[in-house]
């Protein structure tokens, strides 16, 4: 992300990480300019005997229908997780367009249906900037209000700055990052396709003020976004810092979830 913020009196730091954590077993790969997606996960003994490995050295199944796929932290790219409905499939945080063929590729690796919907956990580029391309092949992006509020407060600044330095930005041809199709207002949605509960919550003003988490009740996976991270590196520029820790302690709160003090 270029310092091209209108509001940038507070300080940010060029966050890098990737991380998942199976009770206490942490994997971290690190690498400049990164923002990551932390991925928690909760996962039994049993349902971990389960696991199989996606076809990317850097991908994995995380439960049964669920994959971590680790974007190339050289290229900028998040990491993002698709989760498996009974008819569809959803795509949390698509990253920049440059991403999108290989989030495909990968996809149609592990499962044959299509991904109907793909989830902004926030604003930032190396998060949401591929929306236009996942619209395009028929998803509906989506993402919780805030997020919204905050594109339109910071672009097209943002995404012109980004064009100016990403070819896969500045390829698209467009002028501005295409906003989250379908608005989530409150705190909570949830989807019910099958077996399968995901529950798309907000927990207030954290890394960014529209910041998403997504949790799966029955798996005990929770996706993250920016606004947990396994390190002193994370950026700033657009959090609340006074009440970030407030929106973890929500989240650490989920049914389910350990406290902290026993992971
Ligand atoms: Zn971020």
């Amino acid at each position: 992300m270029g310092p091209n913020q209108r509001r940038s009196t507070k300080p940010f730091s060029t966050g890098c990480l990737e991380a998942i954590t199976k009770r206490g077993d942490t994997v971290t790969r690190k690498g400049p300019g990164y923002l990551g997606l932390l991925l928690i996960v909760l996962v039994s003994p049993p349902l971990r005997a389960q696991t199989r490995a996606a076809s990317s050295a850097d991908s994995r199944t995380i439960a049964p229908g669920v994959w971590f796929f680790a974007g190339d932290s050289h290229k900028g790219y998040c990491n993002s997780i698709v989760i498996e409905m009974k008819t569809y499939l959803i795509l949390v945080d698509p990253s920049y367009p440059g991403r999108t063929e290989e989030l495909v590729k990968l996809i149609a690796s592990v499962s044959p249906k299509p991904a109907r919907y793909v989830f902004d956990t926030h604003a930032h580029g190396d998060h949401s900037y591929a929306n236009a391309a996942w619209t395009r092949r028929g998803a509906t992006t989506m993402a919780f209000a805030g997020v919204a509020e905050e594109m339109k407060l910071y672009e097209p600044e943002r995404w012109q700055a980004n064009g100016m330095k990403r070819e896969d930005v500045r390829a698209t041809g467009e002028t501005n990052v295409e906003l989250p199709k379908k608005l989530l207002q409150g705190n909570r949605f949830v989807f019910r396709n099958g077996s399968r509960e995901v529950d798309f919550l907000h927990f207030g003003w954290g890394h960014t003020r529209g910041d998403g988490f997504v949790w799966l009740p029955k798996e005990r996976v929770l996706c993250t976004g920016d606004a947990a991270v396994n390190g002193p590196r994370n950026k700033f520029w657009d959090a609340d810092v006074a009440n970030w820790p407030k929106t973890l302690d929500q989240a650490l709160a989920l049914p389910g979830f350990p406290a902290a003090s026993s992971r």
